[in-house]
């Protein structure tokens, strides 16, 4: 069995306090477990992959949300640790992946990547979790891929999409959680 982490929309306008599209407090509380699974995934040489938002000014999205990760801003950079974190380990074991869905293996090499690493089981974190995670992950599911994630890398616009989301994935799409705070 082979893993690989995508870490989804970990940006500046997903998480800071002025960010277009912020989760806030709950999504800056998410950082440090990821920056603890991208460590762990680091050690190991296990694929990792930051899946961020990158729209046009112009994203048909933006018909439903405010303008966010726009290519080119502040917005759609990955959020503070996360960024030194991708800019001392960038390589082909860390890698950036940019999506205009929800889901981060529609029109993206993603499956390709995976695949080409044998990787059998994705870990899914990031925000928003009932969004771009649930989205990402039933992508993954399928695809064949077997799903991990942990609650606490993860937060959404309310607690309450979070913890509807969390139950979704592990009840349809047989996601196992490892919460690493119990
Ligand atoms: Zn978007």
């Amino acid at each position: 069995m082979t893993r690989a982490l995508i870490v989804v929309d970990m940006t500046y306008d997903f998480l800071a306090d002025d960010g277009a599209l912020t989760c806030g407090l709950p999504g800056q509380q998410a950082v440090q477990p990821v920056l603890d699974l991208l460590r762990e995934f680091a050690e190991t040489g296990e694929l990792i992959v930051f899946a961020c938002d990158a729209h046009t000014v112009d994203d048909p999205e933006f018909a439903l949300w405010p303008p966010h990760c726009v290519i080119g801003t502040k917005g759609a950079m990955l959020y503070g640790q996360l960024a030194d974190f991708y800019n001392r380990h960038q390589s082909d074991r860390v890698r950036y992946l940019p999506k205009t869905k929800y889901d981060a293996f529609f029109d993206t090499p993603l499956a390709d990547w995976l695949t080409a690493d044998q990787a059998t089981e994705v870990t899914v974190v990031g925000v928003c979790t009932s969004i771009c995670c649930y989205a990402t992950a039933l992508g993954a599911y399928c695809r064949g891929f077997s799903i991990t994630s942990d609650p606490a890398a993860m937060a959404d616009l309310t607690k309450e999409a979070h913890d509807f989301a969390v139950n979704h994935m592990q009840n349809v799409l047989k996601a196992e959680m490892i919460n690493r705070l119990s």
